[in-house]
C-alpha cells in the first residue's frame, strides 16, 4: 500500500483507490457500498485526508487533524445520525461548496446517502451533474437499492465486503495483544465479518455479553427447546426491531456454519432450508410484514 490507511482489510478496494489517486484519475464522485461497520466510512474519511493533506496523507498536519475532528472548513461531513437528510441541509451544503477556498478540494462526505429525501436527492443531483471545479463527493450506503439510480449512475462505485475471519484475527491480535484468543474468536464470530462491530464488542463488555447470550439462545432453540418455548421466545423478540435484526443475522451465521461443517448430509440440507427461510423473512421484513408472524415462520422451519 502506498498510504498508511489505518483500515482493517479491503486491500483490493484500497488498491483501486490508490490507483485513481496516483494516476491522476480522481473521479469527482465515489460511492462506497457494503454492510454496516465494515469500514466504508473510515476509508472515506481517509480519502478526505489523502485529497486535502499537503504532506502526502501524514496523519499529523493541522489539515489531517482538522478533518479527523470534523472541523476542516472545506471538508463537509454528514455522519449517519439515523435521521433523513432534508432539502434545507443540502441547500446549505451546496452554498458552502460554492464559496471560494484555499484548500486543494471541496469535499462532501455523506454517510448513509440512502437517507436523502427525494427533494434533497434531486437538489443534490443537480450539483452532481454539474460539479464545480474542485468538488469531490464521497458517499456511503448499505445497499445500491437504497440510492436514487440517477445519483448512483454518476458515481464511481466501490463495493466493500464482509471480512474473512483470518484477516480480522490478525488485525485484532495486533490491536488487542492482551485479550485471550478465546475472547477474540468469539468477538469475530459475533461480528459477522465486520471489523467495526468486532472492535465495538471488544471495547464494550455489556454488548459482547448480550450478543453472546443471544448466540447461546439460538443454540438452545435449535437443539433443546420445544415448540412452545420457541414460539414464546419469538413473541418476546418481535417486540424489539433492533434485536430482531441482530437475531436474524446471528441465526444466519449459526446455520451457515452448520451447512459448511456438518458431516451429516441431512443436517446440511436442513441448514440450507433454514437459511432460505431466513432470507425470505429478511426480504419480507423490509416490506413491513408483521414481525411476530415472520419470526414464528422462521422458527417453524427449524
Ligand atoms: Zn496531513
Amino acid at each position: 500500500m502506498l498510504y498508511n490507511w489505518n483500515v482493517i482489510g479491503h486491500d483490493k478496494e484500497l488498491a483501486r483507490l490508490e490507483e485513481d489517486f496516483t494516476n491522476d484519475n480522481i473521479h469527482h464522485a465515489y460511492l462506497f457500498i457494503g454492510p454496516e461497520k465494515v469500514g466504508k466510512f473510515r476509508v472515506a474519511k481517509a480519502v478526505c485526508k489523502i485529497l486535502q493533506c499537503p504532506n502526502n496523507f501524514c496523519h499529523k498536519c493541522p489539515i489531517c487533524i482538522q478533518i479527523e475532528k470534523k472541523c476542516h472548513a472545506d471538508t463537509i461531513e454528514l455522519e449517519d445520525d439515523g435521521e433523513s437528510i432534508k432539502l434545507e441541509t443540502i441547500k446549505d451544503i451546496i452554498a458552502r461548496l460554492s464559496m471560494t477556498s484555499q484548500s486543494r478540494y471541496k469535499v462532501l462526505l455523506i454517510q448513509g446517502i440512502g437517507r436523502l429525501t427525494s427533494e434533497a436527492g434531486n437538489c443534490l443531483l443537480k450539483t452532481l451533474e454539474d460539479p464545480q471545479g474542485k468538488t469531490i463527493f464521497l458517499f456511503t450506503a448499505g445497499q445500491l437499492r437504497d440510492i436514487l439510480p440517477t445519483i448512483a449512475s454518476r458515481m464511481r462505485i466501490i463495493h466493500f465486503k464482509k471480512l474473512h475471519d483470518d484477516i480480522l484475527n490478525k488485525a485484532l491480535r495486533e490491536l488487542y495483544p492482551d485479550v485471550e484468543q478465546e475472547t477474540l474468536n468469539q468477538a469475530i464470530i459475533l461480528s459477522l465479518g465486520r471489523s467495526g462491530r468486532a472492535i465495538q464488542l471488544l471495547n464494550n463488555p455489556e454488548m459482547f455479553q448480550e450478543l453472546h447470550e443471544m448466540y447461546d439462545k439460538i443454540k438452545f432453540l435449535d437443539e433443546k427447546a420445544g415448540a412452545a418455548t420457541r414460539m414464546l421466545e419469538m413473541q418476546e423478540l418481535a417486540q424489539d426491531p433492533q434485536r430482531t435484526k441482530t437475531f436474524l443475522a446471528l441465526l444466519t451465521h449459526y446455520f451457515r456454519q452448520k451447512m459448511l461443517n456438518s458431516k451429516v448430509a441431512q443436517e446440511r440440507i436442513r441448514a440450507t432450508n433454514v437459511i432460505a427461510a431466513i432470507h425470505r423473512g429478511i426480504d419480507l421484513l423490509a416490506r413491513n410484514i408483521n414481525t411476530r408472524l415472520l419470526l414464528e415462520n422462521i422458527i417453524l422451519s427449524l
